[in-house]
């Protein structure tokens, strides 16, 4: 398949994106998280192309992204209070919310769950489309299993070309790692995974505890110990252990770091932003882009602790996992 490059400048571009999603096909969209790889979220055969293209299995569940809060009723069983006051207060935004799904929600979306991820998207052109042609698109980032988020359009036909019927290029994603979701479906409300909007942030507006897990869940599927893993492998280490590396490395090597450098020729150096926010939207590109380089290995200086590092902090354990 030959895969359509689009603008979400342009309005006619916009209106092909959507009249492929209508037509069953596939398109990676862009949002403020990561570009996801788009279907109508109503056609559970088109929904299955993306597990195909993806290589993910099939019981690892989609987040449904909406064109507003009302149409949370359309998809769960019941909307809690709960979910009312943060979609008022944070959507559209980086933030799934997991509830019951309503009856008539395709276990093809859900992976056979009886919960269903719900979120509203930022970006501007992704959201006139949902708005526009009153659709709404399950759609998990645009990257093969077990890769490297896409953050821009050039990475999703890095990993995918072919795969899919087009790409809609709407620039560098803002926040550049994927949405956090959290749970609303039981007594507590739990993170279920780190994202840009942190617990502190959670609490502040619902006025009561929210957890957040540090062990791997499984009750999500999906959310596995490898993954976001660029080809290169991907070592993280803290200032003194890289410093210690860095003495006797002889490989060509890429090193991401804040202050830690070196002047050996072999060693390739991209500055990190020390911006928990800025790092999080640069972090997958430049794996991406040192994974294009052919080097030995990627070091990678590890960041500082803290509530709002604690997303890029799960996206590094991942990607520095090679055991399957
Ligand atoms: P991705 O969009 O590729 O980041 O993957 C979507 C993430 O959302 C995965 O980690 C899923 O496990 C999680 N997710 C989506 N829907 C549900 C659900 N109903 N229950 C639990 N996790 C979910
Ligand atoms: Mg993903």
């Amino acid at each position: 398949m030959k895969t359509l490059v689009l603008s979400a400048q342009q309005q006619a571009d916009i209106a092909k994106a959507a009249q492929l999603i209508e037509q069953g096909e596939l398109v990676a969209v862009p949002t403020e998280t990561v570009y996801g790889l788009a279907a109508d979220a109503r056609n559970a055969q088109a929904v299955a192309k993306i597990f195909a293209a993806k290589g993910r299995p099939t019981n690892h569940p989609l987040i449904v992204h909406l064109a507003d809060h009302t149409k949370m009723a359309d998809w769960a069983k019941t909307v809690p209070e709960t979910a009312l006051k943060l979609a008022a207060a944070f959507w559209p935004g980086p933030l799934t919310l997991l509830l019951n799904k309503a009856e008539g929600v395709s276990d093809v979306v859900t992976g056979g769950l009886t919960t269903v991820g719900l979120r509203v998207p930022a970006h501007p052109a992704l959201l006139s489309l949902l708005q526009q042609y009153d659709l709404a698109v399950a759609a998990p980032s645009a990257n093969p299993y077990k890769k490297l988020s896409p953050t821009c359009a050039e990475h999703v036909l890095t990993g995918l070309n072919g795969k899919l019927a087009a790409v809609l290029d709407g620039g560098a994603c803002e926040h550049g790692l994927e949405s956090t979701i959290v749970d609303l479906t039981g007594d507590t409300v739990q993170i279920l995974r780190a994202g840009p909007i942190t617990a502190n942030e959670l609490s502040a507006v619902l006025g009561q505890p929210v957890t957040q897990p540090q062990q791997h869940n499984k009750a999500v599927p999906g959310n596995v110990k490898a993954h976001y893993q660029p080809n290169t492998l991907l070592r993280v280490m803290n200032k003194t252990q890289l410093n210690e590396a860095l003495q006797s490395v002889t490989a060509q090597i890429a090193l991401l770091s804040f202050e830690t450098k070196s002047d050996k020729p072999n060693v390739h150096f991209v500055a990190m932003p020390t911006d928990a926010k800025d790092y999080g939207q640069v972090l997958f590109r430049e794996l991406g882009k040192a994974d294009t380089l052919g080097l030995a290995e990627i070091w990678l200086e590890s960041p500082p602790q803290g509530q709002q590092w604690l997303a890029a902090h799960d996206r590094l354990k991942r990607a520095a996992t090679h055991l399957g």
